[in-house]
């Protein structure tokens, strides 16, 4: 037998697409929590806080609005479980994110023969996949033109694919699903927190679910957050669903939601961890704190910064998100993205590639809003890019980069 010594992670630059820098104080509550049990009433009260806030942050009246323990795709387990074998949905994809979403898709729509003839990639023929390619966006017409065709129950589309760095038509998804009366479902996982919407704005959706690693900077794994309109609810409360766990009505009741209502005594559902709750209501208090909107408006600031000056140095930008630019490089370079990225890797600068074809490279500025931290990422991507032959002067790059930022203040 072996016993490894303790694991030590070294602090690294996370400039991806995700997770962001977890904050200082989300990390202090985590550690100052003192050890509590998941009915203890101080626990509670940080979970029923945390509903509330939540809902400011996702600009909702909807009761049914709390954290689904776990990851980002924990909270769209959650809400795809509302989809049951046989529905007829529609799903758009454009990146890898939205093309996983699309798989959970068509494993909870299949019947048990269409799942035993492809268990690990079922193609049930009443779920519908309609893929934009890589680096375009899903527009309002390419679903009004597939829900014309395909009146399906159930609509889905990511807000943000995150794979290809692309903001998806939001409006013109929750008209279409309003007009061809279909109930729609949308992945936020990378817009909530860093861009500034109400989702009570779209009411042709009615689920919604996000993650703790992006723009809501809560890592120490904490809860996925997800929303859902009373029609959503009143969905699962005829049909059900085949999930305790991630059970959209039952998973609610330890955020104290019982019968479509705010209870101030929750109900057991599972061991939530004290720990988790505090680290998680100190990031909502942080977002809520800095603001929704000045926050928005300083990532597309930032987002700006960077996407110039990797312009600067030759690169092609081909993302729209304002948490994450995904480029091509120069010319010389093209075929190298992934030795660039394993080399900045290596040094403790978290910067990726695509997950999916086409290889492009991706880098993010989750959190790391300020001039000094930008500066950083770009100097040390100059820095990759020079060593791998790329032909640009640094230093009128950088004067550029500081004139931006000398011109904005
Ligand atoms: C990151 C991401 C996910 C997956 O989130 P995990 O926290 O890795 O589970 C899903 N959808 C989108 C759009 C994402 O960006």
């Amino acid at each position: 037998m072996t016993i490894y010594p303790p694991l030590e992670i070294p602090e690294t630059l996370a400039a991806g697409p995700g997770p962001g820098n977890t904050d200082p104080r989300v990390l202090e509550r985590f550690a100052k929590t003192g050890v509590a049990d998941h009915m203890q009433k101080d626990v509670l009260r940080g979970m029923i806080e945390a509903k509330e806030m939540l809902r400011e942050v996702f600009g909702t009246k909807n009761t049914y609005t709390y954290g689904v323990g776990g990851t980002g795709f924990s909270g769209l387990d959650c809400v795809l479980s509302m989809i049951l074998p046989g529905d007829k949905v529609v799903a758009f994809t454009n990146g890898t994110f939205s093309g996983i979403d699309g798989l959970t898709i068509r494993m909870k729509a299949s019947t048990r023969e269409e799942l035993a003839a492809n268990p690990l990639n079922p193609k049930p023929a009443s779920v519908v996949i309609v893929e934009v390619p890589h680096g375009q966006s899903v527009t309002g017409d390419v679903v009004d033109k597939a829900l014309t065709k395909h009146k399906p129950m159930w609509a889905f589309m990511a807000h943000w694919e995150t794979g290809s760095g692309r903001i998806n038509d939001l409006k013109g998804f929750s008209d279409a699903c309003l007009k061809h009366g279909a109930m729609g479902i949308v992945d936020v996982v990378s817009s909530l927190g860093v861009a500034d919407y109400n989702i009570d704005d779209y009411p042709g959706v009615v689920a919604w679910a996000s993650c703790p690693q992006k723009g809501v900077l809560s890592l120490p794994l904490t809860y996925a957050p997800v929303s859902f309109t009373d029609k959503a609810i009143d969905v699962v409360r005829k049909r059900g669903c085949y999930t305790y766990v991630h059970n959209p009505i039952l998973e609610a009741r330890h955020w104290g939601i019982i019968d479509g209502k705010d209870v101030p005594t929750p109900a057991y559902h599972r061991t939530h961890s004290c720990y988790a709750v505090a680290a998680f209501h100190e990031a909502l208090r942080i977002l809520l704190g800095y603001g929704r909107r000045g926050k928005a408006a300083d990532y597309a600031y930032h987002e700006k910064a960077l996407r110039q000056a990797v312009q600067a140095m030759g690169c092609d930008v081909t993302s729209n998100m304002t948490s994450l630019v995904v480029l091509n490089l120069p010319g010389k370079l093209k075929g190298k993205e992934k030795d660039l990225v394993a080399g900045c890797r290596a040094h403790g600068f978290g910067i990726w590639t695509t997950l999916s074809e086409p290889v492009q490279v991706r880098i993010g500025i989750l959190n790391q809003l300020t001039p000094e931290a930008i500066t950083e990422i770009v100097s040390r991507f100059a820095d990759a890019m020079l060593d791998m032959g790329a032909e640009f002067d640094k230093q009128q790059m950088m004067n550029g980069l500081k004139a931006y930022y000398a011109k904005a203040a």
